[in-house]
Formats: C-alpha cells, sequence, structure tokens
C-alpha cells in the first residue's frame, strides 16, 4: 500500500491527476472484479473437479483485460516520457509480469498472452518515445519477456504434470471405493451364501444321520456310535449291550395290510421303542424290519429287563387299527461287550441269537444263557 501510495505521488509529478486518478481507479476496479473471478473459479474446482468452458473464457477475458490496463500505464501515466520515471513504472510492470507468469505458469496460452500485451504495451511506447536510452529499455523489455518464457516454460510441465497426477489419484481413489464397496457386498453375499451352505450341510448331516422313514439313526450312523462306544468301552471298561430287534412275521403283515401300513408299523415301532430310550442309548434301523439297539453304560442284566419292557409294550400296543388281528411283536437277540470282542463279532453273536429267539418260537428276548438253555432242551 505504501509503495503504491509513493507509486501515485511519483505519478502525480509527471502526469496530469485525472489521468493518474483514472488509471488507478481503472486498475482498482479491474482487480477487484478479477479477484472475485479468482475466487469464483477456484471455489467451483474445488467443489465439482472442473471448470465450466464458459466461466474459464470469461476468466481468460478478464485477464486481457486487466492486462490491457496495466500494459496501458506507460501510455496514461508517462507524458513527459522522463527516462528514470520510465524505468520505475517499468519495474512495476516487470514485477506485474512476474507475478502473472508465475499465476499462469499453469495456463500456457493465457500466460503469452498476458505477457505479450504487457510487453507490446510498454515496448510501442518506449520505441515512440524518441529517447534513445528508451529504446534500449524497450530492448531489455524484449529480453525480460523471452526470461521469463524460458523460465516458466519447464514449469508449466511440471505443474501440468502434478494436476495430472492429481486427478488420476482421484480418480483412482474414486475407483478404489466403488470397488471396495462392491468387495464388501460380494463378502456380504458370501457370508450370507457361507451361513446357508452351513445350514444345508447340518441339514444334510442330519438327513445322512437318520433314517427318512422312521427317524432311528441310519445303519451308517449306529455302525459309528457303535465303535465309538467300543473305543470308549476299551479304554474305560465301561460297559455296554448290543441289541439286534427284528419284527416277526413282518413279511406278512406287508402281505396282507400292504407296504404303506408295513411303513406305518415300522414308523410306530420306532416311536413305542423310543419311549423306554434314555439320552445314552441309540436306536438304529439296521436294515429292512431289523434294528440295531446300543445302551451304554449298562451290564446285560440291567439290559435285559429293559429289553423285556420294550418287546411287551410293542406286544401289547393296540395295532388294531393298522393291522386288525394280526398281534406286531419283535425278537431280540442281546449281548453284552466282553473285552476283546470287535463290533462285527457283537453284530454276529447279537445276531446268533436273534435267530436262536426266532426258532425258539419269536417275541422274546434271547441272551445266551437262555438260547443255551433252549438249546439243551430242544436237543
Ligand atoms: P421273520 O419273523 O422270520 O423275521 O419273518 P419276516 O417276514 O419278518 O422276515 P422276512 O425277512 O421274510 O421279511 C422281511 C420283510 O420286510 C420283507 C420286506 O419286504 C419287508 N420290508 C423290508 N423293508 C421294508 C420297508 O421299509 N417297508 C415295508 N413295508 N416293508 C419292508
Ligand atoms: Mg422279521
Ligand atoms: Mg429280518
Amino acid at each position: 500500500m505504501i509503495a503504491a501510495a509513493l507509486l501515485a505521488l511519483t505519478m502525480l509529478m509527471h502526469s496530469p491527476w485525472p489521468n493518474v486518478a483514472g488509471w488507478w481507479g481503472c486498475i482498482f476496479c479491474g482487480q477487484l472484479c478479477y479477484r472475485q473471478q479468482i475466487v469464483g473459479l477456484l471455489r467451483q474446482s474445488l467443489l465439482s473437479q472442473s471448470i465450466s468452458q464458459r466461466d474459464f473464457r470469461r476468466f481468460c477475458g478478464y485477464s486481457l483485460l486487466i492486462s490491457l490496463l496495466w500494459s496501458s500505464a506507460p501510455w496514461w501515466l508517462v507524458r513527459d516520457n522522463d527516462p528514470l520515471y520510465m524505468m520505475l513504472v517499468l519495474l512495476w510492470l516487470a514485477a506485474v509480469a512476474a507475478a502473472y507468469a508465475a499465476y499462469f505458469s499453469s495456463v500456457r496460452p493465457l500466460f503469452y498472452l498476458a505477457l505479450l500485451v504487457l510487453v507490446l504495451g510498454a515496448m510501442l511506447k518506449l520505441l515512440l518515445s524518441g529517447v534513445p536510452v528508451l529504446y534500449l529499455a524497450a530492448l531489455s523489455c524484449l529480453l525480460y519477456g523471452v526470461a521469463l518464457v524460458v523460465v516458466i516454460w519447464p514449469l508449466h510441465r511440471i505443474i501440468r504434470d502434478s494436476f495430472v497426477a492429481r486427478d488420476e489419484n482421484s480418480q483412482l481413489l474414486t475407483e478404489l471405493s466403488v470397488q471396495q464397496q462392491q468387495l464388501e457386498a460380494v463378502n456380504l453375499q458370501l457370508e450370507e451364501q457361507g451361513r446357508l451352505l452351513d445350514e444345508a450341510l447340518v441339514k444334510v448331516e442330519e438327513l445322512v444321520a437318520h433314517d427318512p422313514l422312521t427317524g432311528a439313526l441310519s445303519r451308517r450312523a449306529i455302525m459309528l456310535q457303535g465303535e465309538r462306544l467300543l473305543e470308549h468301552a476299551s479304554v474305560s471298561g465301561q460297559p455296554f449291550c448290543l441289541a439286534m430287534l427284528d419284527l416277526d412275521h413282518f413279511k406278512a403283515i406287508n402281505d396282507h395290510f400292504g407296504h404303506l401300513v408295513g411303513d406305518e408299523v415300522l414308523r410306530q415301532t420306532c416311536l413305542l421303542l423310543g419311549t423306554d430310550l434314555r439320552g445314552s442309548d441309540s436306536l438304529g434301523r439296521y436294515g429292512g424290519e431289523e434294528f440295531m439297539l446300543l445302551l451304554s453304560g449298562v451290564e446285560l442284566a440291567q439290559a435285559q429287563p429293559r429289553l423285556e419292557q420294550m418287546r411287551l409294550r410293542l406286544q401289547q400296543h393296540d395295532w388294531s387299527d393298522l393291522t386288525p388281528q394280526r398281534p406286531v411283536t419283535l425278537s431280540i437277540g442281546l449281548v453284552a461287550w466282553q473285552p476283546g470282542l470287535d463290533l462285527a463279532q457283537l453284530i454276529h453273536r447279537a445276531d446268533n441269537l436273534l435267530y436262536a429267539a426266532k426258532r425258539a418260537g419269536r417275541n422274546r428276548v434271547m441272551v445266551e444263557q437262555t438260547a443255551a438253555l433252549a438249546e439243551k432242551g430242544s436237543a
């Protein structure tokens, strides 16, 4: 402000006050409008990352106008061609040109235009002055303009590259955030599909482990349970019993009442057997109308009455709705685990006892002791 006031004072000594006042008024208003323009453009570029063509053209128009105003300074204000005073004004113009050069370095055409207007305006005045020393000043103006171009040239490339890099970065960031959102959506989908898959797997395992008709364990599942009990028993010595249960004359039930009734008998048999089962017991469908029962933690002496109870429950059940005048009974072979026996041997023994029960007249629980007595009796 002080420098400008001193300059204005100097100007008043060399040119009429209306010229000085008029030029300062124009430059002041011009600069104010120009500042408004720049602030508006900056705000727009921050908000939308781009500037409209129309606004940019208006900005260029303002730049040209303000350059013209500055370059007109020697014409308005240097009326007496005083070399010293002229140098002072030229110094100011050089400072303005340098400021513009830095300012417009990213917009090369605008920089050339502003520089051309400034240099040409001053040079013309200097060449027309008729003062030899001012011709030299005109040459200096030209050299100064060239020097500015040489200095700004690489700067322009650096600034442009940094703008391009900034744009690329912001584009990359946008793409990255879109991809991140897509990734999150895919992750959510995967999680949901994983959850559904887990549920389906549980259902499949459930299906594989159970017989679909009776709900009892499947043959594979009851065999696995048998292996587990056997392993546990061999390690801990904990007793368990294995029984093979077979419906008597089931073929005749099928033949008389049809397979659907036969199926229902199988289902109800399992329900009835289930009422006598404890948490540690396992009932599985071994095949057809034959079931395998594992009683964990019990000796033969405890298992036998429980199987008798199951057999009785089946015998005493009211089957008249399903199989009128035809009883539904079970023959059972029961063995207790003994060290050294494997599952196949246990099943084989229980099967033998089952067939002994069939031979002895069906509808009974056969253990090795009673089988031996029965064989002796029949012999
Ligand atoms: P036993 O007293 O000697 O055991 O005579 P059984 O008639 O019960 O034995 P058999 O082996 O002669 O017949 C078994 C029948 O069980 C034959 C088969 O058709 C029937 N069966 C096997 N599985 C099913 C099934 O899932 N549903 C029905 N309805 N019948 C079945
Ligand atoms: Mg049978
Ligand atoms: Mg059978």
